[in-house]
């Protein structure tokens, strides 16, 4: 049996201690979405906030009927919280923004527009991005990975989306975790496109990526998509085997030559800790390939909900 789907938009946005912009962020949204004349949703996901962000979502669901909000038991990733909304989201259409107003709401409309010409996933790409070097640095890497699996122009890719009810199913239907969305998205073969929209800088407080996040996120986004660290791993030993096949035919002779010249004590030092780094590199690589099967395996929840306000 097919249930008349009434709701049309669902917003989805995660929200990690942006108590200051969620005010502003809803009464800018609520004009975007009013104005497209259609039933919508807006879906808060508080990724475990120690703010008073929550309250504030309480607050904006009191006053406004359309807004649902779900909060985690702690921090579990900007992803699990999208996830988490795609799971509740009820349109035909599912919008993904950022909670900080990097992402203007005034530019949904041109999401919206390459979503009626037929395409199913739609990235907002930024012509100039309001980050620092270092996390271009990550789009850069992005593209790289996801060129591999789309042909369409994924440079600055960013969290602001569109996309249709049916890849938002297919998304929630996997059982893949640690996934890194925009990539997952790009695999599940549904026509992609993408449109230019603004960046702003961010509006209040600092990014909730630290260091330490970022590169854990980009770790994600390449070890989900290629095997290309366990080749770098690979062709890196044969690389150094080979180096020392040569080091030995030097020494060998050398000392055919010159007979025994300085004791090796340097030489055997640095080859040492050389193959000792390489080696923990692999063994790096490969932990991080079966730290991610042992977490498939255990199958543990991409997230915990304490609390929704439906
Ligand atoms: N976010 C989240 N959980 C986190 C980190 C971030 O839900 O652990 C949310 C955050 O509130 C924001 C969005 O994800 O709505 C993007 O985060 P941020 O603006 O800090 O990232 P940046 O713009 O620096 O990439
Ligand atoms: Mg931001």
């Amino acid at each position: 049996m097919e249930l008349k789907n009434s709701i049309k938009y669902s917003v989805v946005i995660p929200v990690f201690n942006e108590a200051e912009s969620l005010q502003t962020l809803h009464t800018r949204l609520t004009r975007v979405m009013e104005a497209l004349n259609e039933p919508y949703e807006i879906i808060f996901v508080d990724d475990g906030s120690s703010d008073s962000s929550f309250r504030i979502i309480k607050d904006l669901h009191d006053k406004d009927k359309n807004t649902r909000g779900i909060r985690f038991t702690r921090n579990f990733g900007q992803h699990p919280a999208i996830m988490a909304g795609f799971n509740v989201a009820a349109g035909d259409i599912v919008i993904t923004l950022d909670a900080d107003l990097q992402n203007p709401p005034e530019e949904i409309p041109k999401l919206l527009e390459k979503i009626d010409e037929g395409c199913e996933v739609v990235f907002g790409v930024f012509q100039q991005r309001k980050h620092n070097a270092f996390r271009r640095a990550g789009s850069w890497f992005s593209k790289r990975v996801l060129s591999r699996i789309v042909s369409a122009d994924t440079t600055n890719i960013s969290c602001f989306r569109a996309i249709r009810a049916c890849a938002v199913h297919q998304l929630t239907s996997l059982k893949e975790k640690n996934v890194f969305l925009s990539g997952m998205l790009c695999w599940t073969g549904y026509k992609v496109a993408t449109v230019e929209v603004k960046h702003d800088a961010r509006h209040v407080g600092k990014t909730k990526y630290s260091t330490f996040k970022l590169i854990a996120r980009w770790t994600d986004m390449v070890v989900s998509f290629t095997d290309l660290p366990l080749r770098i791993a690979i062709f890196g030993g044969l690389l150094l085997g080979v180096f020392a096949c040569a080091l030995t035919l030097y020494y060998l002779i050398q000392y055919l030559i010159h007979g025994y010249g300085v004791p090796g004590f340097a030489t055997i030092v640095i080859l040492v800790t050389f193959f000792a780094g390489a080696q923990l590199f692999s063994l790096g690589i490969l932990g991080e390939y079966i730290g991610r099967m042992s977490r498939e395996v255990k199958n543990r929840p991409e997230y915990i909900i304490r609390e929704i306000v439906n």
